[in-house]
């Protein structure tokens, strides 16, 4: 029987092995229990209330700030949409 080394996940946050003891399990992905927080707040999460996102981690609220429909707070998105720019063009008496 060939010898099998055996292959820990790697924490996402901090690229090494996660060993059972301390792993966080988060959209598929073993983190370490101390590498388990937001990636905005850092505030330590547990499995009820993270938010996994393309590798990274946030608590609710901050997932919900920066991804949600809304997008208030962080000025992505539908944020960027100004609907002002065209006045000073037009000139309404100011020159
Ligand atoms: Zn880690
Ligand atoms: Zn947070």
């Amino acid at each position: 029987m060939p010898f099998k080394p055996v292959e820990h996940p790697k924490c996402p946050k901090c690229g090494k092995s996660v060993y059972a003891a301390e792993e966080r399990v988060a959209g598929g992905l073993k983190w370490h229990k101390m590498c388990f927080k937001c990636g905005l707040c850092s505030k330590l999460l547990d499995s009820t209330n993270c938010s996994e996102h393309e590798g990274e981690l946030f608590c609710k609220v901050c997932h919900a700030r920066k991804y949600g429909p809304k997008g208030y707070g962080f000025g992505g998105g539908a944020g960027c949409l100004s609907m002002d720019t065209g006045s000073h063009l037009g000139g309404e008496g100011a020159n």
